[in-house]
Parts: C-alpha cells; sequence; structure tokens
C-alpha cells in the first residue's frame, strides 16, 4: 500500500523545504513465512516547525517508523531524508554523529542521570558533544519548560512530569532540526501530560522547533497541529488541527 500525504502549512511563517521526507519506505522483519512486513512503502513528509503526531492501532508500524525516519533502524527500501541529508544508507559512525548533532529525543523513560543535577543533565549533550552553551537559548528553554526554580535539583527530587520536563529540555537544548517523541506522556499523569504537551507545543508555536510524535493518545495527538494514521504498516489517513475527538473518531473507524 502506497500513500503520499503532502505536509500541511505549518503554524507558523511558510518554509519551502520539509524537515524529514519518506519515500516509499518499507521494513521487513525476519523472511521467508515468518517474514513481517512492519511498512509497506509508506511516503509522507514532515512540514519544518510543525507538531505532527503518528498514530495508529498497536503493530500498526508506529514505532518502527520512527525508527527508520530517526536513524535508529535501518529500512528495507526506500529513502529517508532529513533536511539536505540522506540518512538511509550511512554508515553506523555518520548515522551517530548526524543523531548526535542534527536530532533530539524525547523517549517514555525519562532517561535522566540520577547523579547529575537537572542542568548538569540538561548541558550534557552539548557537553558531550563539545559544544558552547548559548545561555540566552538555554535560559528561553528554561523558561518555556518552566524548570527554573528547579535546576540544582537531582531528578529523584523531581516528580516524574519534572523529569520528563528536564528531558525535553536536554532534547530542546542544542536546537536539533527535529525532535523525536516516542510516547514521550506515557509515564506521567494526565495533568503532568498535559503540562509536557503543552510546552512541547509551545516549543513549536514560539520557538519553530520541528517535533514528530509517536503516541497511541488520542489527548496526547490532539496537541498536535497534524495526525498521521498507520494501519498495517501504511498510512491510510491524516487530520489537520485534530481534537481529540476527531482523533478518538478515526482511530475507531480504522480498528474496525
Ligand atoms: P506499533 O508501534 O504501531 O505498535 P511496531 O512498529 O512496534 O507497531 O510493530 C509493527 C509490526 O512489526 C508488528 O507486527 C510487530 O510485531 C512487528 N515487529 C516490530 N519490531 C519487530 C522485531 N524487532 N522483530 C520482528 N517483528 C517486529
Amino acid at each position: 500500500m502506497t500513500s503520499t500525504y503532502a505536509s500541511p502549512p505549518a503554524g507558523g511563517p511558510a518554509v519551502a523545504t520539509p524537515a524529514v521526507v519518506a519515500t516509499e519506505v518499507s521494513k521487513v522483519y525476519g523472511s521467508g513465512d515468518a517474514a513481517v512486513h512492519a511498512l509497506r512503502g509508506v511516503s509522507v513528509e514532515f512540514a519544518r516547525g510543525a507538531f505532527t503526531a503518528i498514530m495508529g492501532p498497536s503493530g500498526s508500524g508506529k514505532s518502527t517508523l520512527m525508527h527508520c525516519l530517526a536513524g535508529l533502524d535501518t529500512v528495507s527500501g526506500g529513502r529517508v531524508v532529513l533536511g539536505d541529508a540522506e540518512i538511509t544508507g550511512l554508515g553506523d559512525k555518520r548515522l551517530t554523529l548526524l543523531r548526535r548533532e542534527r536530532i533530539g529525543f524525547v523517549f517514555q523513560a525519562f532517561n535522566l542521570l540520577p547523579t547529575l543535577t537537572a542542568e548538569q543533565n540538561i548541558l550534557l549533550p552539548l557537553q558531550l558533544a563539545g559544544r558552547k552553551v548559548d545561555r540566552a537559548w538555554f535560559d528561553q528553554v528554561i523558561d518555556v519548560v518552566g524548570l527554573r526554580d528547579r535546576l540544582g535539583h537531582r531528578p529523584s527530587e523531581l516528580s516524574g512530569g519534572q523529569q520528563q520536563r528536564v528531558a525535553c529540555a536536554r532534547a530542546l537544548v542544542s536546537r536539533p532540526e527535529v525532535i523525536f517523541a516516542d510516547e514521550p506522556t506515557g509515564n506521567l499523569d494526565s495533568r503532568a501530560g498535559a503540562e509536557v504537551l503543552g510546552f512541547l507545543r509551545s516549543s513549536v508555536r514560539e520557538m519553530g522547533r520541528t517535533i514528530i510524535m509517536v503516541t497511541h493518545d488520542p489527548v496526547a495527538a490532539s496537541y498536535a497541529d497534524r495526525v498521521v494514521f498507520l494501519r498495517d504498516g501504511g498510512i491510510v489517513s491524516e487530520i489537520l488541527e485534530p481534537t481529540p475527538g476527531t482523533v478518538l473518531d478515526r482511530l475507531k473507524s480504522l480498528e474496525r
């Protein structure tokens, strides 16, 4: 199944080149009778400066697609282009470098280092890469995620929501071209989840960031500008300006 969905205009100023383009991406796990076709020729564009959610029933290929888009897994066929760089076909070393320099990640597990303070955790990727800290940008990120009075705390002294905000600030501070978020609110209660989603959206609207988020939660998806729906390894539908209701209805119709 092949489907092509052009990117919608982002909320901010229109920018021509998409942040990420997948063309006819396929992914097969295993071989012979045991082969699982997790992605079947997915073509999709993700606009720069937009917040896009990827949804679909369990097993539809959401995680596989995210991993292929972010260079965390290889594709079986097709191309993935990040900005001006084709990432499919890059060797391990160049891929690792590209991920480190150009992509930010937020996972369900916060993955913070327990012995470091919030500020040290946020700055660690920049330090590991030998890059200078842009203090004005750091301050802007800290204000958007609301962590100003928690910077000296260690993860164990922070709530789950605060820890995920630290993880988001860590992803934002190096100004990656794209942030991939994999079920970022999966470990949070609904209030903390709403806070995290609120500032992910603010980082797109106010700071021009690009976010691609995998989620199974219609409320989380409603924070995005656009939702693309997968079923059986193919993109089958999309919604612009989603609400929890429109997302839930579409999901139900896909699960039938
Ligand atoms: P989702 O994230 O939508 O739940 P996944 O991308 O995890 O879906 O999985 C898509 C399909 O690929 C499923 O049928 C799943 O069982 C299969 N799959 C995912 N990862 C592997 C793997 N490492 N080996 C074999 N099959 C896999």
